[in-house]
């Protein structure tokens, strides 16, 4: 385990079942998901470590629509517009 003095795990408040408050050391949670093609943040894709990522159902790990949690709503959407327009 790191140093407790190290800023690598983070400190959270615990209260003990002896109704104690305590103070643990946990892990952060990894970076937030980015869109591929312009870096934006990517919404609705959540963040953790994969054990509790296994907790949820993987509808709600990513939107349901192509490219979802690969790439933003608004690069998606001129990606298929430029597309569609490449046949006419
Ligand atoms: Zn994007």
């Amino acid at each position: 385990m790191k140093t407790r003095k190290s800023k690598t795990l983070r400190k959270v408040h615990v209260r003990t079942p002896g109704s104690k408050s305590k103070v643990a050391y946990k892990k952060r949670k990894p970076a937030k998901s980015k869109c591929s093609s312009c870096g934006e943040t990517l919404k609705g894709v959540p963040r953790g470590r994969p054990y509790q990522l296994k907790k949820i159902s993987k509808s709600k790990k990513r939107p349901e629509r192509i490219y979802g949690g690969v790439l933003c709503s608004k690069c998606l959407k001129r990606k298929l517009i430029r597309g569609a327009r490449k046949y006419e």
